[in-house]
């Protein structure tokens, strides 16, 4: 099999480690370089293992990166990496990738830890202008939800599929997108998330008229 050209990888210091929600994390690390938001970096505990890929959930002038990450209890890396504490060290790769916010207009939409792109967007001023459509299984799954109402008011729409909630609407995002007739085909659209809701969604935008080049995708794997 034809091995991926690593990136380099230099070492970086935690400097905080907080778990939000049971096996949900927020790491937060020296911050080495600058870098856009939306950008991802490579993170391992040795040189000799193979990278993990994680979103930086942190403004573009904040003085730490912050990372948002939730455990996978059977996996190589997540489980150790909530286990650190400030002062440990990690290896972070420089930022790098395409799923770039700006300030134009756009709607973002996120599942599960793929909110964490957008934390970043919306910490870095870029909500102007933005829609977000947050899906989770239940109200106490929107992380940072305090973040975007602040910020996006009432074009913050969130989506529970198991328990309702106040001002969280019941069933999938891709339900709710599925029943809009006028969305605007001449804005981006930022997806971000596990791959059958961004193939999912993305499908219903392309049906609906959006030009494919105006869907930005970001797959968790
Ligand atoms: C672009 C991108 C951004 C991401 N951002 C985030 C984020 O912000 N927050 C978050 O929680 N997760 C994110 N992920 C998922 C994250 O990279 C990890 O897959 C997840 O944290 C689980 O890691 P693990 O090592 O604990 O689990 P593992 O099960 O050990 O690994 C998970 C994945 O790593 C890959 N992998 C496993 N073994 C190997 C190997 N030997 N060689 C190469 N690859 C291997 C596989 O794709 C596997 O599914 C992102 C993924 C991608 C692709």
């Amino acid at each position: 099999m034809l091995k991926r050209k690593q990136k380099p990888l230099f070492p970086t210091k935690v400097v905080d480690n907080k778990e939000i929600a049971p096996g949900i994390f927020t790491l937060e690390t020296e911050k080495k370089f600058d870098f856009i938001p939306g950008q991802v970096v490579a993170v391992a505990l040795s040189a000799r293992e193979e990278p993990r890929l994680y979103s930086i959930a942190s403004g573009k002038q904040n003085e730490h990166i912050r990372l948002l990450f939730d455990i996978n209890p059977d996996g190589l890396l997540t489980p150790r990496l909530s286990k650190l504490n400030p002062g440990g060290e990690i290896l972070m790769s420089e930022p790098f990738g395409r799923f770039l916010g700006s300030e134009e207009p756009a709607w973002w939409i996120a599942t599960g830890t793929g909110i964490a792109p957008f934390i970043s967007m919306a910490e870095s001023g870029f909500s102007n202008n933005k829609t977000l459509l947050h899906g989770a299984r239940k109200p106490s799954d929107f992380w940072f939800s305090d973040l975007f109402v602040q910020n996006l008011k009432t074009n913050y729409h969130r989506f529970a599929t198991r328990e309702s909630g106040p001002g969280i609407m019941d069933g999938r995002l891709s339900h709710w997108l599925n029943m809009q007739t006028n969305l605007p085909n001449n804005i981006k659209y930022y997806l971000c998330g596990n791959a059958n809701m961004v193939i999912e969604v993305r499908d219903i935008l392309v049906s609906k008229g959006i030009p494919f080049e105006n869907v930005i995708a970001e797959i968790y794997f």
